[in-house]
């Protein structure tokens, strides 16, 4: 009988948190599969369970319903000795780098290699040295954690989870203690390191500035998984409301001054990270903004600029006449819905549907109205 191999498959998980007074059901039929080599980035809002799914994945947590098989061992009603096994195939890496400040650098790793091959002696330090190498700290190996700055640290603790060549690394908010360039920095090294080795990575982040690394992003909600798009969406409208919320003239300018931005970098026919770049710049120097909520201007800026040229490159047309009809007729639902549909609205819709490019001829267009 062959086995799957498949890194981590995750069917039909419950979790509660029971006080004794009150149950908290942190986990409502969760599923999912980490292919070999992906790296997969976990998000959510604080408290939605992301810490709780991932330290079961990694058997460090007992599981009280439905199934996890790592490597295709099941963790559910395994015995200690299964759950230690499963345990050494993976390298934990955590939010705070959890060295011990009374050890060295090599000694620091050396207790996680002598959990994992019995290491010790010549080949345990030749491998401390070839992991700290990688991961660049090779002149620190016999400093104390006190010595080096947080990002240094948090490499620290890549090398350490590296050890032992795990073919899977679980991260918890691994950036979470970091600035912005040494966060990106340790996200970067997990990333290379992780293909290099071709282990697969399960990240719990909610920094939305990492998430270009992942292969797969999986959205953590109310106990439940859902899809990336209900996610983008749900989090850019309620940062949109907020926009305009605290700050309404701030919110209508940048709108238009992003716009303006970027249809002359558009202009060209593509965006590159040089006029992206600049475009940010401008952005944040000219406003009172946050970087992040400038990015999500200037994303809706660039979405709302392509929409209104939306011909490639060779000319053809957008929208298939289906999607065009799909969309006249809600344009038309929309106009109706305060009872009666005006001059005005059906003005705005033949405009709409010119720039848009759809191709109904006037007559489909009077039979839609
Ligand atoms: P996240 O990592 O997404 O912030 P957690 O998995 O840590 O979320 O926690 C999910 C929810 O479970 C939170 O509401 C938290 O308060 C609760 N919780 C976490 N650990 C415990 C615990 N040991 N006992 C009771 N409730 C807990
Ligand atoms: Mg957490």
């Amino acid at each position: 009988m062959t086995q799957d191999t498949t890194p981590i498959v995750v069917e039909e998980v419950d979790y509660v948190y029971d006080s004794g007074l009150s149950k908290h059901h942190v986990l409502r039929d969760v599923s999912l599969r980490i292919e070999s080599g992906e790296i997969v980035i976990l998000t959510g809002p604080s408290g939605s369970g992301k810490t709780t799914l991932i330290t079961l994945m990694g058997a460090l947590r007992a599981m009280q319903s439905g199934s996890i098989k790592i490597f295709g061992n099941e963790l559910h009603k395994a015995s200690q000795r299964a759950l230690m096994k499963t345990r050494r195939n993976i390298g934990f890496i955590f939010q705070q780098h959890n060295l011990l400040d009374y050890l060295t650098v090599a000694q620091n790793i050396s207790m996680s290699l002598s959990l994992g091959q019995g290491g010790g002696g010549k080949k345990a330090r030749t491998r401390i040295e070839e992991v700290l190498d990688q991961v660049g700290l090779i002149e620190h190996i016999d400093k104390y954690p006190d010595a080096l700055s947080g990002g240094q640290k948090q490499r620290v603790g890549i090398a350490r989870a590296l050890s032992n060549g795990p073919k899977m690394i679980l991260a918890d908010e691994p950036t979470a203690s970091l600035d912005k360039e040494s966060g990106r920095n340790v996200v970067n090294l997990i990333q290379e390191l992780c293909r290099e080795q071709g282990a697969s990575v399960v990240m719990v982040t909610h920094d939305n500035r990492i998430l270009d690394v992942a292969d797969r992003i999986l959205h953590l909600e109310d106990g439940e998984i859902q899809s990336i798009s209900s996610a983008v969406a749900s989090s850019t409208s309620q940062m949109l409301k907020l926009l305009n919320r605290h700050d309404p003239d701030a919110a209508h300018y940048m709108s238009a001054f992003s716009q303006a931005l970027t249809r002359v970098a558009l202009a060209d026919g593509n965006l590159d990270d040089q006029e992206r770049g600049a475009i940010n710049t401008i952005l944040v120097e000219h406003s009172d903004l946050q970087p992040a909520e400038v990015d999500l201007v200037m994303e809706m800026a660039l979405s709302q600029v392509r929409c209104r040229s939306p011909r490639g490159a060779a000319g053809e047309a957008a929208f298939s006449h289906e999607q065009s009809v799909h969309f006249i007729k809600s344009l038309h639902a929309v106009a109706a819905a305060d009872g009666e549909v005006s001059d005005m609205e059906l003005q705005e819709i033949a405009q709409i549907a010119g720039e848009l490019g759809f191709t109904l001829s006037d007559a489909e267009m009077k039979e839609l109205g």
